[in-house]
């Protein structure tokens, strides 16, 4: 027997931040909006968030944080859906939330508050939410897209994709948006993993390895960009929010370089305390600017227990550039697996910025991490994704 067919306005394929926030602003409009996604569970990325917090925007949020190939895409959406709107959201439904650090806004407890609010909000406006269902082939009509799915095949006036980029796919991340904004003639900026720790091949590895396990402040350098939080020596290479933060500027074979001393002039305090302390050796010196087992290492790497009187001005310079300046070449970054975030995605050259519709396809939508507008770390993902979900919301 045929399954029915079911007919709505909107169909939002991807049930994850984008695409709840953008079903729950078409049915406040009065729309009937259907909600389909292959997962078992809505926002499972919500979920596993911020460490289980959710970092869900920040406090600063301006299109300066946002990475495109047009960086004036996102200002419209951002602008109309702003920080404030999404906070204020979150603060009446009474969940408490914290600022960490650099204006970054976590739950107090635990994501799936955030995620509990937008399936109250998308039951309040009878959105349907059909989990477990793998979207097929798209067709369209002048008037109406048709997908067809194993659950029976869905007709509406507006087609929304908000399924989501390439990173970390176990959690069942593919790349359908991209299939069907190529049906459909848009173009494609080539998706790189972003927020990603970086990996290195020996002998640049043996050093870091060494390390493993101490976490620094520091200041990481790449392709005009730079980013001071705190960094982390691992087996594989280098993680931690600096790390992840350059990932997305970082092209394979670039350079990266690092102020292990956090802006602190190591030159000219070493030069001080040898005056002040003759008799220090260099190794006891440099722990006033790093954990200790980084300086043992630099000190080992340079001039080893020599008395602080014993060094030249330009070895205290060579021994203060190792700190200021450490100068690594990464061989890769660990790539899909742990990526937080898409890098490029669909050309926003071929989408409305106001309201995200295709311009070669009228009805037809993307938003969320699929298009080609990628945050920093520190809750701009979600940002983007609630205010680009909000932005098609008020159109489809
Ligand atoms: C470990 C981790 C931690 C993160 N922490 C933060 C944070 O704290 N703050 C922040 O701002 N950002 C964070 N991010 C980034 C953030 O999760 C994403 O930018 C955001 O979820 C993107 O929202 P989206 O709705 O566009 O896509 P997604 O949240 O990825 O949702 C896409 C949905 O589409 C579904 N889908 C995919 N393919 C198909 C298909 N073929 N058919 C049907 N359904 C499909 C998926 O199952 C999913 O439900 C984190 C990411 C990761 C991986």
């Amino acid at each position: 027997m045929a399954l029915a067919m079911t007919n709505c306005d909107v169909l939002v394929i991807g049930a994850g931040a984008a695409g709840l926030m953008c079903a729950i602003e078409a049915g406040r409009r009065g729309r009937s909006v259907v909600v389909i996604d292959h997962a078992k569970k809505p926002a499972e990325k919500v979920r596993i968030s911020g460490g289980g917090r959710c970092n869900f925007t920040n406090l600063h949020v301006t299109p300066k944080q946002f990475l495109s190939n047009n960086p004036h895409f996102c200002v419209s959406a951002l602008k109309r859906y702003t920080q404030h709107d999404f906070i204020k959201r979150v603060g009446e439904r009474g969940i408490a939330f914290h600022e960490k650090t650099l204006g970054q806004l976590f739950c107090d407890g635990s994501a799936t508050q955030i995620i509990d609010m937008l399936l109250e909000d998308l039951k309040a406006v009878r959105c349907e939410i059909k989990l477990s269902v793998e979207p097929g082939a798209i067709t369209r009509t002048t008037e109406t897209f048709h997908v067809k799915t194993p659950a029976g095949d869905i007709e509406c006036q507006s087609l929304v994709i908000a399924t989501g980029g390439l990173s970390i796919p176990k959690m069942g991340a593919t790349g359908y948006a991209y299939d069907v904004a190529r049906q459909f003639g848009l173009k494609i900026i080539e998706p790189r993993p972003a927020l990603v720790p970086f990996i290195f091949n020996e002998p640049q590895l043996a050093p870091i390895a060494e390390l493993a396990g101490v976490s620094v402040e520091a200041r990481a350098t790449c392709n005009g960009a730079s980013f001071e939080e705190g960094m982390l020596f691992t087996h594989r290479g280098l993680s931690g929010p600096a790390i992840l933060q350059i990932s997305s500027y970082w092209r394979e074979g670039d350079e990266v370089v690092i102020d292990l001393a956090r802006g602190r002039d190591v030159f000219v305090e070493l030069k001080a305390a040898r005056v002040e302390r003759p008799k220090q050796q260099l190794d006891n010196a440099l722990a006033a600017f790093a954990s200790k087992r980084l300086a043992d290492q630099v000190a080992a790497k340079t001039y080893g227990a020599a008395r602080l009187a014993d060094l030249s001005d330009a070895k205290l310079r060579e021994v203060a550039s190792a700190l200021n300046a450490w100068r690594v070449t990464p061989d890769g970054t660990e790539g899909w697996r742990t990526a937080e975030v898409t890098l490029g995605g669909i050309d926003t050259d071929g989408l409305s910025s106001k309201t995200m519709e295709a311009k070669a396809a009228p009805g037809l939508y993307f938003i969320g991490e699929c298009v080609d507008v990628t945050g920093w770390l520190g809750g701009f993902n979600f940002q983007w994704a609630w205010s680009s979900g909000w932005a098609a919301g008020q159109a489809v």
